[in-house]
């Protein structure tokens, strides 16, 4: 069923949104607040916004509309543009972090919560919306959570002072469980959007069971069932869900080169796999390669889609009707051991297993392919997510809401409370950066630290280095350390050999010794090289990522800038000798992330945690363990052992003076203006 999309050159589904307009419009009109809830893909987060815009909403002010992911962010405002026959930036535009694709113009914008967030930071009241869209609501991350919290203040005081009209916020959720939401927006009205789901066959493979939770066996146990998908079923399109960017890459890599699975020759593999048109879709991919998936493929040619749990609810594939579930979703997890945010592979909760099967049922009756065990399922999966507040570091939502003048941080009105411990937690970290003082104030320091979009403790080192006057050794390597996937990873198509050796190649380039160092000398040589695109191929590098650390450079710069304007911006002089200049600032910011050799190749670290850490191999240091006595760090990964990497050599006398600082004060005491 569709219709003509008016002169347009495409057709425009029927969804099942369209037959509830009048009823959202209406709501719309009589309640400042209400929740919108309908299955994935009944049009919510793209038809919505054009009725509201239409019905003449944006009059006073932008539509602004949330999503949780940087990636359905740009694609859904893209496809926005298009059917509003606009052109991007426009009417229709988009922000996230480092990327604002917006004008005078824009009267619907998407973007990331964490771009409202910041919005709120210079305008609490946010004067220049009409309409606040928080959608995606049931995925439940750390800035919708606090998103929620501060809009209901808004809700609660009725906000008239600052505005002209009062604020309407629209909460959307692709699940019915809503009643918790409306209860906490003063019991506001819910709209259910009516949808049709076709039957769907559901299947345990058995191929992963409860002693594999902990291993990767489940990538190649994944592509193995998507094989004998393509070679056994019907047509219709496949939909596998896998965990991130380098274990979809290798899943594309075996797909492609079917030659090089020698264990599945014999197996489901005689015949080839002609006729697959495999198409990966994960969060740091460049746009022009994420409009692929949304084209039909050729006649006779079967789409499979190798995607992150984006497509989900975030963004819906038309013609899918096969979904292979891998069962694990890679999470930010605060690691107690590490005493840090932690990417972490774990199994999806039975919820979001429902969601993923759901896919292969929008336009015709499906099947749902889990390579794992009912056992697995019941022993290892469990029933909903934990929201991201519950177990991430809260360090630089914490400050947000403290320069939003919420001081009481504990009794801060979250729909789901954290453990009082992290929030602790996270006032300890900001008090040891020195963006809050003893009263647990925001200090200066702490309102620069929040003008940029970084982790407060690079922030802090940069900031240091614009004291300093040598910002323009940290500026680059903050740009990369911003990025994501800069070294190319050795697949199939790419021989480990030479990618490590290229590797090499670069940090010898930089000293040999310092994986900062390396990313500043990648940054700095693409830059003044006259084919950067083919100085990163031979180098191993993605151009992509460092094509953007270039604009995000820019923008940091910008803010490095406007700071040094400032009266109370403090300027330092000194006598460090240059080649010591950028470990002496990482250090200001990262002297947590310290730590000092124990016994063999383990290191200890000096946050009071004392956790035995080991250098990744990826690191240029991997192998000089021996010649080392302190470390500094960038992150920390987590699997059997607690790997650190990016990481560089520092001198004991250089953090003497900052480590004491890492115990100083009881967290309690930084919560006092919570207790009294
Ligand atoms: P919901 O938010 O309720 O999950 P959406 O508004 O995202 O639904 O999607 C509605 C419809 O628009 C879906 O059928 C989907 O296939 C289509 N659609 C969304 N984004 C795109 C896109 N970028 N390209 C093609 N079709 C799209
Ligand atoms: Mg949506």
């Amino acid at each position: 069923a569709y219709e003509t999309g008016g002169e347009r050159q495409y057709y425009l589904p029927i969804l099942p949104i369209h037959k509830c307009k009048d009823k959202l419009l209406q709501t719309a009109r009589e309640h400042p607040f209400f929740v919108v809830t309908g299955e994935t893909g009944s049009g919510k987060t793209t038809q919505l916004p054009q009725y509201l815009y239409k019905a003449g909403f944006g009059k006073h002010g932008i539509i602004g509309v949330t999503q949780p992911r940087r990636v359905a962010t740009i694609t859904v405002a893209q496809r926005v543009a298009e059917e509003m026959d606009c052109s991007l930036g426009s009417t229709v535009g988009y922000q996230v972090r480092f990327d604002d694709c917006t004008s005078q113009k824009t009267a619907i914008m998407y973007m990331t919560d964490g771009c409202l967030l910041r919005h709120t930071l210079t305008d609490p009241n946010l004067t220049k919306f009409s309409t606040i869209v928080l959608d995606e609501a049931h995925e439940r991350s750390l800035s919708t959570d606090i998103l929620f919290g501060l809009l209901r203040k808004q809700f609660l005081m009725k906000c008239t002072s600052k505005r002209k009209y009062p604020l309407k916020v629209i909460v959307m959720s692709a699940t019915l469980d809503t009643e918790r939401l409306s209860e906490f927006f003063g019991s506001c009205p819910v709209c259910v959007i009516p949808g049709k789901v076709f039957p769907i066959k559901e299947r345990f493979h058995n191929l992963i069971g409860p002693r594999d939770k902990d291993n990767s066996a489940y990538v190649t146990e994944t592509v193995k069932v998507t094989l004998q998908t393509h070679l056994n079923e019907s047509a219709g399109d496949i939909l596998v869900f896998l965990t991130g960017q380098s274990e979809i890459e290798k899943a594309c890599d075996v797909l492609y080169n079917k030659a090089e699975m020698i264990d599945y020759r014999h197996d489901v593999f005689d015949s080839s796999v002609d006729g697959l048109l495999i198409l990966p879709l994960y969060g740091s991919m460049a746009t022009d390669q994420q409009k692929r998936i949304f084209l039909p493929p050729p006649k006779g040619i079967r789409k499979c889609v190798v995607a992150t749990n984006i497509a989900a609810t975030s963004v819906t594939i038309e013609g899918i009707r096969y979904v292979i579930d891998s069962g694990f979703v890679k999470q930010l997890n605060h690691n107690p051991r590490a005493g840090l945010d932690v990417l972490e592979i774990v199994p999806i909760s039975k919820s979001e297993a429902v969601q993923r099967a759901g896919r292969a049922g929008r336009t015709a009756s499906g099947k749902c392919h889990r390579i794992y065990s009912e056992e697995f399922w019941e022993k290892c999966m469990p029933d909903h997510m934990i929201p991201e507040i519950k177990r991430t570091s809260l360090t630089s939502v914490i400050l947000t809401l403290k320069c939003l003048e919420v001081n009481d941080v504990i009794r801060f009105p979250y729909l789901d409370a954290p453990e009082e411990r992290f929030i602790l937690e996270a006032l300890r970290k900001l008090y040891q950066c020195s963006a809050i003082d003893r009263g647990g104030n925001v200090t200066d320091l702490g309102r620069f630290i929040i003008e940029f979009p970084l982790s407060p403790n690079l922030a802090c080192a940069l900031i240091k280095a614009t004291s300093l006057g040598c910002e323009d050794l940290l500026l680059p390597v903050a740009a990369m350390l911003s990025v994501e996937h800069v070294f190319i990873q050795s697949g199939i198509t790419q021989k480990q050999k030479e990618v490590e050796e290229s590797h090499k190649t670069l940090s010898e380039m930089a000293g040999g010794d310092n994986d900062f160092a390396t990313l500043f000398s990648i940054f700095e040589q693409c830059k003044s090289s006259d084919n950067p695109v083919l100085w990163c191929r031979k180098h191993a590098v993605h151009w992509r990522a460092v094509k953007s650390a270039f604009s995000v450079e820019k923008q940091l710069r910008d803010i490095t800038n406007k700071l040094k304007q400032l009266k109370n911006f403090p300027v330092e002089k000194s006598d460090i000798p240059k080649n010591e200049l950028l470990q002496r600032c990482l250090c200001a910011g990262f002297f947590s992330n310290v730590a000092r050799r124990s016994v063999g190749r383990t290191f200890c670290t000096m946050d009071g945690n004392g956790s035995m850490v080991h250098i990744h191999p990826s690191s240029a240091l991997f192998g000089q363990e021996a010649s080392l006595e302190w470390i500094l760090f960038h992150n920390v990964l987590v699997t059997s052992k607690i790997f650190v990497r990016t990481v560089c050599p520092i001198r004991y006398e250089w953090v003497k003076d900052l480590l004491p600082k890492l115990h100083d004060v009881d967290a309690y005491e930084l919560s006092s203006v919570a207790r009294e």
